[in-house]
């Protein structure tokens, strides 16, 4: 509960959309309690009228005329209105939590799955629908016409107000606080179970080739049924909840019917309320009810919105692994960079760098080789300070990255990561994230520098060429050169290569490093590689071993 009212700015937000939308459902109820009202007492007086030319038939019927084309409509405006509003609102949360998300990648979103984070942003956000659409706005519907209806029905039968009044408490306010405390495991458990489901959807598409080898379909399978069988069994728990309450309401309102016509008769006998009026209140009260099936499942479902308030307050209290200092000083010019005594661990305890240093000056290419698992590519996140060193500093440009805004540092040091992604989109719209501003000609230069040139130019739309989701349509070469160029093409003025030639056959691989002097000219350029290095690639070659850096000066010929 407490994590759906931090999520009450979002709301105020759309306020005035939301309460529009809140009146409208109101005018709908009163035109369906009045529609049904009047039709009621209209059809009895005519009945009884019988044959008598005396019942003015004309304004009652224009009366229902009216009322039922009132109702149509608001109850279309408050569609309208209320969706909109809501799915703003809903967009607006997606936007927050994507916000909340980026300074939390890559350091503090380890733990959490890529079907997970799916999941808090998609289904978690969605169920929060269920707040206002469901909840908020039907029970205040329901409480406002209640107060209505009972004024009107207290002037003309006190005991039809006070059955009215009894129901509608049980059917606004008992009701739904159980439901709510009901539905709050089955909640729970169904956002748990989708965002399992959604988990499993994403692992098995991203593992697709090595499920397949490994023979282990079955077992992927097995993942996935559970998750839908669980997810099946929280919404059954849900829809048990809301069918519960709903016969509850029902049995309330026709004992509200009953209990305020043998209130009636009294009167009816005494002659003090005509038979028509009688029908008339009997059949309001009915319509107030109509209400009761929204707040019924929306009240079965809050647990389920509550939970995915949870999850995503949860995401929103990470806090970043690195954050701009308060008071962030401006990168000096420069392209030199200095690790001076770095210790750093993911366990403090254990690090995994120690008394590492290491100098780069402007225009220098030094390559870091070394055993799997040493931390080369724990360096270039430093670097690039996507953590903090636990002792010692890293300095780009003479300036501690952890003193300069990580958007200036971030624009100086590119870096081109092992796991670089190929985004969906044409293969130019890939390379410009490494330069918006860049024209073709600069494009189809990065791209011969990785030799990606003729393979693009050979494409029937070039540069316009749709690539697939995670690339697809690219050999994992091919995909690796694309990224290649686009960390080429950025302006940055020290590049950090973690294993660029990975995946790559060995003549192109060679040709690559032959390139690489011409490719990153003037540039700073860091390179983490496991691959024999032709002559010239690099300056110099550092060993990483026992957590920090040995150097070998001057260039290594091919292994
Ligand atoms: P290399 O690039 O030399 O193969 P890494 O820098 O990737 O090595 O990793 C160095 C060590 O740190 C390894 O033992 C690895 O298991 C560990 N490590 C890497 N990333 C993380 C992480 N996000 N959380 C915890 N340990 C990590």
């Amino acid at each position: 509960m407490n994590d759906l009212f931090r999520l009450l700015p979002a709301f105020r937000r759309h306020a005035r959309g939301l309460v529009f939308a809140l009146l409208l459902s109101i005018l709908t109820l009163a035109a369906g309690i009045g529609l049904l009202g009047v039709s009621g007492w209209f059809i009895t007086a005519a009945a009884l009228a019988g044959a008598s030319l005396t019942f003015d038939l004309f304004a009652p019927s224009a009366l229902v005329r009216g009322l039922s084309f009132l109702r149509i409509v608001s109850r279309y405006a408050e569609r309208v209105t209320g969706h909109d509003a809501t799915l703003r609102l809903l967009a607006d949360l997606r936007t927050l939590v994507f916000r909340r998300l980026i300074p939390l990648a890559p350091g503090r979103l380890g733990r959490l799955g890529g079907g997970d984070l799916v999941s808090r942003l998609t289904g978690d956000v969605d169920a929060l629908d269920t707040v206002f659409l469901l909840a908020i706005a039907p029970i205040a519907t329901g409480l406002v016409m209640t107060a209505l209806l009972a004024l009107v029905l207290w002037a003309i039968l006190p005991a039809a107000a006070l059955a009215l009044l009894a129901a509608a408490a049980l059917a606004f306010l008992v009701a739904p606080f159980l439901l709510i405390r009901a539905g709050r495991t089955a909640g729970e458990r169904l956002q748990g179970a989708n965002a399992r489901l959604r988990g499993a959807v994403v692992d098995a598409v991203e593992g697709h080739a090595d499920i397949v080898a490994f023979a282990a379909e079955a077992a992927a399978g097995a993942r996935f049924s559970a998750a839908a069988d669980e997810a099946a069994r929280a919404r059954r728990g849900q829809a048990t909840v809301a069918a519960t309450g709903q016969a509850i309401v029902q049995a309330a309102a026709g004992l509200a019917m009953v209990a305020a016509l043998a209130g009636g008769l009294g009167p009816l006998a005494a002659g003090t309320i005509a038979p028509a009026t009688l029908v008339g209140v009997l059949l309001a009260i009915v319509a107030l009810f109509e209400i009761a099936g929204p707040v019924m499942r929306g009240a079965a479902r809050f647990g389920a919105a509550a939970a995915a308030a949870r999850r995503i307050g949860a995401l929103a209290d990470l806090e970043p692994l690195v954050v701009d200092s308060a008071a962030p000083v401006a990168l000096p010019d420069g392209a030199d960079l200095r690790f001076e005594a770095v210790r750093f661990g993911y366990d403090p305890a254990r690090p995994v760098l120690d008394g590492l240093s290491l100098a780069v000056a402007p225009g220098e290419r030094v390559a870091i080789v070394g055993p799997s698992g040493a931390g080369k590519s724990t360096i270039l996140h430093l670097l690039l300070r996507i953590m903090d060193v636990d002792a010692g500093r890293v300095t780009v440009a003479g300036a501690d990255v952890r003193d300069v805004a990580q958007a200036d540092l971030h624009r100086r040091v590119a870096l081109l990561d092992q796991r670089a992604p190929v985004f969906i989109g044409t293969l130019g719209e890939n390379l410009r994230i490494g330069d918006p501003a860049a024209d073709d000609a600069r494009l189809y230069d990065a791209l011969d520098k990785a030799r990606l040139g003729d393979f693009v130019r050979s494409l029937p739309d070039g540069l316009a060429s749709w690539v697939g989701e995670a690339g697809q349509t690219l050999s994992a070469g091919q995909a690796r050169r694309l990224c290649l160029a686009r960390a080429l093409l950025s302006p940055a003025a020290i590049i950090a290569l973690d294993e660029p030639t990975a995946g790559l056959d060995p003549e192109t691989e060679e040709a690559f490093f032959r390139d690489l002097a011409a490719a990153a000219a003037g540039r700073t350029v860091v390179l983490v590689t496991h691959a024999a290095l032709p002559e010239g690639t690099v300056d110099r070659v550092l060993n990483l071993a026992d957590r920090r850096l040995a150097g070998a000066l001057g260039a290594v010929g091919p292994a």
